[in-house]
């Protein structure tokens, strides 16, 4: 790619057809289903689910990987039908858009920043099929800010999550992991 040929990528606009909502798992942390409760008020029990690995397709070193009595799992959105339990039957819209899990204010974009903060490179997730079009106005300022979000957001579960893999008391139970993370289930 010639240089400064990531700034087409600056023109996606997203066309709402709601693919990337769909036949994905969207990998969420404890910040997420924080602010889905406060936006919500919905118990993490409607909407959380661990899957295990028949069910999602992730490296079996990587640390998302969540230790039970069972078998091991990653936490992620409910879905029904394989539709994200908050996508709208009808229009096919987020119903918490204000409150999505980061991932999803991220998707579809890959961005590679320099050390000064400056873009080096852009492509687009090809995760999905994505129908969308080109004459959108995307903030680099933004893919920056939702990325080191993302980054921050991740780093601290991730510590939340090697701590309680390591512990060897209690039960690993799916509910005594929300607990662990601070919910009330
Ligand atoms: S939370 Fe919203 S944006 Fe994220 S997958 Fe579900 S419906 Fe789509
Ligand atoms: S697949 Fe692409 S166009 Fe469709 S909702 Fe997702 S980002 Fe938007």
């Amino acid at each position: 790619m010639a240089p400064q040929d990531w700034q087409k990528y600056l023109k996606f606009r997203c066309t709402g057809c709601g693919n990337c909502c769909r036949d994905t798992v969207v990998c969420i942390t404890d910040a997420d289903i924080q602010r889905i409760v406060d936006g919500t008020g919905k118990s993490p029990l409607k909407f959380v689910r661990f899957y295990t690995h028949d069910k999602i397709s992730m490296s079996t070193n990587d640390p998302l990987w969540v230790k039970f009595n069972d078998q091991k799992a990653v936490m992620g959105l409910r879905s029904i039908q394989d539709r994200c339990v908050f996508l709208d039957d009808e229009t096919n819209l987020c119903t918490i858009y204000e409150h999505r899990p980061v991932t999803c204010q991220d998707h579809p974009f890959n961005v590679t920043f320099s050390d000064t903060g400056a873009v080096e490179k852009i492509s687009l997730s090809k995760i999905v099929k994505c129908p969308h079009a080109w004459d959108g106005d995307v903030s680099r300022r933004e893919l920056r800010r939702v990325q080191t979000w993302n980054e921050r957001q991740e780093e601290s579960y991730l510590k939340k999550v090697g701590e309680w893999n390591r512990s060897k008391t209690g039960q690993k139970t799916r509910p005594a992991f929300l607990r662990f993370l601070g919910f009330s289930v």
